[in-house]
């Protein structure tokens, strides 16, 4: 059914515009332009409005997520990376049984819809033990409604946990039996090697030439940590961008997540190959990780999407502001990375650094859009509604959550459950798993 949505107020291409509206049409924005003039072009459509009292804003696209990690908030923090990954990573997301991942999974989801995410990358590991985990994964996104690019992990190294680890040929006959499967059907499946020390040099090949094979995108994780460049290096006398070059799987289709240890030659070849970076900046402050050179990166045109990646908190609000204010502390400049430029990354850029037409109002694109409460505390609607979000908005500000011109989320509600059942299922899981469930010492 055709329907038109217009609005008072909208964020639109990354700016502020009044009495905006646009035409939906079986999920997709067909046609979008001023409001009075839309109106009188389509008298007949039935129409949804929204006053002085709401913002309209394209749904958020997290670039990078893995939604088990909401299982080590609050415990698993302060520790280097290596315990972090060891003790509680590798140690807990193993034994999650499909039931349990799928709750957990919905959880992560409704939260980020709360948020106004739209779009989800999901790096998806547990695939070591066949396809009744990743089942759940989907199954979980299409009862909350959130449009799913799954990057199907796929890991080769003797370290990895048995329940993350795979036979080249298991991962992409298990990997292509699900492209077959959802893609075209609001899933893209992206065979997704995991890192180049996670992932056999043949491995990432494979993995790359089935993305190309099916015409998606390929994620991997790059030079998050700086070991990771002496390691290459050791291994293949090359830094980690120009080892994947050698490799012939740099190019438009791969998206390196994290990228944060180059050199300025391999930001150049980044450029010049066309490849996508998703940047993790609240993780890659929690974890110790680093500053990737966004704004270099961007200059070579580069794009860049902002991802939640252990989804402390997943808020692609909170991406773009801890995106600009590490690019500015590392440019020891406030005019460095403007809140324009962090939203853009974390909504039309993102969507096509990962290959989704979304992320903005716009012919074409996804019907994907948040309401933003322009009567917040948070908000003052006098000022530049971009740079609020960017910069002081809060989890609350967003009241409902479109996709597809469909509701999916209203006041951080999940319509399919309800919060309770989903926070009583999280918390049988966190039982189950004898995760520390009460910190509070005895008076
Ligand atoms: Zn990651």
């Amino acid at each position: 059914m055709m329907q038109m949505v217009r609005a008072r107020h909208a964020i639109v291409g990354g700016e502020a515009v009044r009495d905006f509206a646009f035409v939906v049409d079986d999920g997709r924005i067909v046609r979008a332009g001023e409001g009075a003039a839309m109106a009188d072009a389509h008298p007949d459509l039935p129409r949804m409005e929204y006053g002085d009292d709401r913002l309209l804003a394209p749904g958020a696209v997290n670039g990078h997520s893995h939604c088990y990690q909401i299982l080590l908030r609050g415990w698993a923090d302060d520790w280097g990376f290596d315990r972090w990954r060891d003790d509680a990573l590798y140690r807990i997301i193993p034994q999650l049984t499909p039931e349990e991942l799928y709750w957990v999974a919905l959880a992560a989801f409704v939260e980020m819809l709360g948020n106004g995410i739209t779009t989800v990358v999901e790096f998806f590991y547990l695939n070591g033990a066949g396809m009744r985990h990743v089942e759940k994964l989907v199954e979980a996104a299409n009862d909350c409604g959130i449009r799913l690019v799954l990057a199907r992990a796929w890991m080769d190294a003797a370290y990895a946990p048995a329940a993350f680890r795979e036979e080249i040929a298991d991962a992409r006959r298990d990997t292509l039996a699900l492209a077959k499967r959802l893609n075209g059907a609001g899933v893209m499946v992206c065979p997704s090697p995991h890192s180049l020390h996670a992932a056999s040099p043949e491995m990432t090949r494979a993995a790359v030439d089935l993305a190309r094979e099916l015409g998606v995108p390929a994620h991997m994780h790059v030079a998050e940590a700086r070991y990771e460049v002496e390691q290459v290096r050791a291994r293949t006398g090359l830094t980690p961008i120009a080892y994947l070059d050698s490799l012939g799987v740099l190019g438009p289709q791969f998206v390196a997540v994290h990228a944060i240890w180059q050199s300025e030659e391999e930001k150049d070849l980044m450029g010049a190959r066309g490849a996508a970076l998703i940047h993790n900046p609240v993780t890659n402050q929690y974890l110790g990780d680093g500053i990737a050179d966004v704004v270099g990166l961007r200059r070579r045109g580069v794009r860049v999407g902002l991802g939640t990646d252990c989804d402390l908190r997943p808020s692609i609000y909170d991406e773009m502001r801890a995106a600009t204010f590490l690019q500015k502390t590392a440019a020891l400049d406030g005019a460095t990375l403007s809140a324009r430029e962090a939203w853009l990354m974390g909504t039309r850029e993102c969507a096509s650094a990962v290959g989704v037409a979304a992320g903005d109002f716009a012919s074409g694109l996804a019907a994907d859009w948040c309401v933003v409460d322009r009567t917040h505390p948070a908000f003052h609607p006098w000022s530049n509604p971009v740079n609020q979000l960017v910069y002081v908005s809060d989890p609350g500000i967003v009241v409902e959550t479109f996709i597809g011109g469909r509701k999916v989320s209203d006041r951080r509600r999940a319509l399919r459950y309800g919060n309770d059942r989903i926070a009583a299922e999280l918390r049988k899981v966190a039982t189950r798993l004898a995760l520390p469930l009460d910190h509070a010492a005895p008076r």
